[in-house]
This record gives structure tokens, sequence and C-alpha cells, in this order.
């Protein structure tokens, strides 16, 4: 005898999106056939945190190379999110998307917690059970069922989703003690990085530039191999480079041996566009030497350029501006990243449903999986298309 036909452990982006889903549409399950338990006293808490608190839910660029993991898991995704038509789903749910720079999504009200207002309402006028405050400590198979034990009760369903994200950010509740429980079922996990984080650098090569934000080209390097470009936003602090041009480098570079960053100033220019003009600003007698950067570029960070010049020629300080090397020494760590690099192996999830291949009935979504995303969208995008697909495979087998 269960208690539930499917127990949800995690309110964030994917546990919720899961029960919307459950709840909805052809073969939908009776609200009362269904629990959500979220450890914190209320459900969503990240996702109100989420793009600034605009909510950045997804993008108009979702493609393979926007994700870091299995490859063959990533590209069933890609296939199932478009089918999915996040836009049109959350539309149909009354939140309304607008896309701003980059191609990201947001709510119209670019409100995150005025979307997670409206989930709300829809979850109460169903008359969903959300359980807050539970965390749940252990989830077995016994027989046909699952039991699963919150601090305060044990609870048995014929389906068990995991929900739990990973272990970035623990303010929200994720601090990665709920990965044993996706363990409990064999599955295995991979090692797990800060990403979409603040990078550490050496201090002296940026000494005097703390609060400076630059517009930047900026590239990660693992010694001298070439990984990844952004443009937008780097922004000078204590401890190296933030911005959000640097989180989306930084994906590429926490696991890393030797991470290493280009960063190129005046974007719009070319290093040939860049010595021509020093070169005309050369024929001006009274700027000389490393002044000629005067004008062009913040005077606190031509100085840092040119700290160790001994020939300022047009052409040496051209190629500073547009390659300045820095290395990468470490992260702010998972306290501070948004996001988490590894998790449960998805070779081990089936990813037209997201459920276990180790455990029939038991599905795991969202970050709890070894599949993160560049900054822009792509998390919560992914969360919630596996919290989506996943509830249609649970009701297609009841
Ligand atoms: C500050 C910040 C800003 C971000 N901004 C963006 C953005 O703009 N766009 C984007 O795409 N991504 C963004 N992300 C990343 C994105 O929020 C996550 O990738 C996404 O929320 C993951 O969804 P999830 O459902 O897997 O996990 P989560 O949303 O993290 O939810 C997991 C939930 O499970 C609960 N839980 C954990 N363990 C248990 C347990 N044992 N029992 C019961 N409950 C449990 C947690 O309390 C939590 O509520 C941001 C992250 C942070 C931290």
């Amino acid at each position: 005898m269960t208690d539930y036909k499917v127990i949800i452990v995690g309110g964030g982006a994917s546990g919720l999106l899961n029960l919307v889903e459950l709840v909805s549409g052809n073969n939908a399950l009776k609200p009362s056939e269904v629990l959500l338990l979220e450890a914190n006293d209320r459900v969503g808490k990240k996702l109100v945190a989420t793009g600034n608190g605009q909510g950045n839910f997804s993008n108009a660029f979702v493609s393979e190379n926007r994700y870091h993991g299995d490859e063959a898991f990533i590209s069933t995704y890609v296939k199932l999110f478009n089918q999915v038509n996040l836009d049109e789903y959350f539309l149909r749910l009354g939140i309304p998307f607008c896309e701003g720079e980059d191609g990201k999504k947001y709510p119209l009200s670019k409100q995150a917690n005025s979307a997670l207002d409206v989930m709300r309402m829809f979850l109460e006028s169903k008359g969903c059970n959300i359980k807050t405050g539970e965390k749940v400590i252990d989830a077995k198979v016994n027989g046909k069922n699952f039991v699963v034990k919150t601090q305060n009760q044990t609870y048995i369903s014929s389906k068990l989703v995991l929900a739990f994200g990973g272990k970035a950010g623990k303010q929200f509740g994720t601090d990665g003690t709920s990965y044993h429980l996706a363990q409990n079922f064999s599955h295995f996990l991979t090692e797990q990085y800060p990403s979409l984080v603040q990078l550490k650098t050496p201090l002296d090569r940026i000494k005097g530039l703390k609060g400076l934000k630059e517009n930047v080209i900026i590239s990660a390097f693992d010694g001298d191999k070439f990984l990844s470009r952004a443009k937008g936003e780097l922004l000078f602090t204590e401890y190296g480079i933030s911005g959000s041009a640097v989180f989306s480098v930084s994906s590429y570079l926490t696991d890393k041996k030797s991470p290493n960053v280009k960063i190129e100033f005046l974007p719009g220019f070319s290093e040939d566009d860049v010595a021509k003009l020093l070169k005309e600003r050369q024929k001006l007698a009274y700027i000389n030497g490393q002044d000629l950067l005067i004008g062009l570029i913040n005077k606190k960070i031509g100085q840092a350029l040119c700290k160790n010049l001994t020939n300022p020629t047009a052409e040496n300080l051209a190629k500073l501006v547009k390659n300045f090397r820095i290395k990468i020494t470490g992260n702010l760590g998972f306290n501070y990243a948004q996001v988490t690099k590894g998790g449960v192996k998805t070779n081990e999830i089936n990813p037209n449903s997201m459920e276990s291949k180790l455990q029939k009935g038991l599905y795991i979504l969202g970050e709890a999986l070894d599949i993160d995303g560049d900054c822009g969208g792509f998390n919560l995008a992914f969360a919630f298309t596996s919290g989506i697909i996943s509830a249609k495979h649970i009701k297609d087998n009841f």
C-alpha cells in the first residue's frame, strides 16, 4: 500500500515543473496522488534569486555547444528542449517571456518572484501536496515501492523523483548533502566543481584596478589550449575578476590544470586598429610612450598593462591592450558559484525520460546530474525541461 503515486524530493526549478506537469494535461495525476518534499521553509528559494532577481529562465540559442557533459545525453536533451517549447509552456501557465540581450529569456515582469507566484497560484488552485521544512534524509526501494524518510516522517510511493539540485549556493538549500540519495540506488557521482563563478588571479597583476568594470572579450585557456571565448562585462575585484563574461568562461576553467585567460580590451577594435590609432597619436608630439594609451582605455588599466613594458612602441602597446594574459589561481567556490559542474553520471540516466537505468521508477533531474550550461538561462532551461519530460514519462507509465 503506497501513500502516493509519486514523491518529488526538492521544490526548485526542476521539481516544481515536474509537479506542474504531473497534475496537468493528458493522463494528469490527481494532485492528492503526488507529494513534493522541500527542505527549505518555502519552495523556489533559489529561483527567485536567479538572473539578479529577474529570472533568466531560458535562452533563444539553446544548442549542444552551450552545455558541458556527455555529448549523447546533451544531444537528446536539446531535441527534447525544442519539442517541449518552454516559451509556450510558460505562456500557457500564465508567464509570458520576453527576450533580452544574447537571447536571454525572462518572465515579462522581469521578476523571478512574480513568476514563482504564478506557479504557486497554479499549484494551490489544483490543491497540490507540498510539504516544506521536510528534508529527505534517506530513500530506498522496498519491493516495487520507494520508502522515503524525512526527519519527521516516512512516506511510501510507486515512483520517486530526485530534484535536489547540486552543491552551488548552499544558502538556497543546495549544499551537496543529498547526493547520497542517488548513491543509495548505486548511481555514480562524477567529481563536482563550482561553475559560473568568480575567478582568482595573482593580485600584483591587477593592483589598483578593484572596482573597475570594462567591456571585454575574454578567452579561456588550459595552458596554450584554447577552450572558450565570451564577450561582456569584466569587473576587477580584490581577489581577481568577476562579471558576466568571466562567469561565462569560468565553466571551462575550474576543472583544468593550467587555467589562464586572455583579456582583450576595446572589443570593437582589432590589434591592427589599435596600433594604427596609437601611431596616429604618436604624431602629436606631446603624447609619448605608455601615455599613448591615455584617453583610449581607462588610465589605471593602461598603467597595469604597461607595468613591465620596457619598449612602449605602438605595436607593443596594441599587443598588450588586445592580449592581457593572466593566470587563474582559483575560484570563490561553491558558496558563490551559480552552478555545479559534475554530479550523477548521465550515462546511467535515460535522456528521453530522465528515468534511472539502474532503478525502474526512479527519476533524477536538473543540477543533480552531471550536465551544466553556460551563463545565460541555459541551466534553468535544462532544469525546467528535465522536470517536464520526466513528468510526461511518469504519467504515461501508470
Ligand atoms: C544566485 C544564482 C543565480 C542563478 N541565476 C541563473 C539564471 O539566471 N539562469 C539560469 O539558467 N540559471 C541560474 N542559476 C542556476 C539555476 O538556478 C540552477 O541550475 C537551477 O535552479 C537548478 O534547478 P534544480 O531544480 O536542479 O535545483 P534547485 O533549483 O537548486 O532546487 C533544489 C531544491 O531541492 C531542495 N533540496 C535539496 N536537498 C533536499 C532534500 N534532501 N530534501 C528535500 N529538499 C531538498 C533544495 O532546498 C532546493 O529547493 C542561478 C543560480 C544561483 C545560485
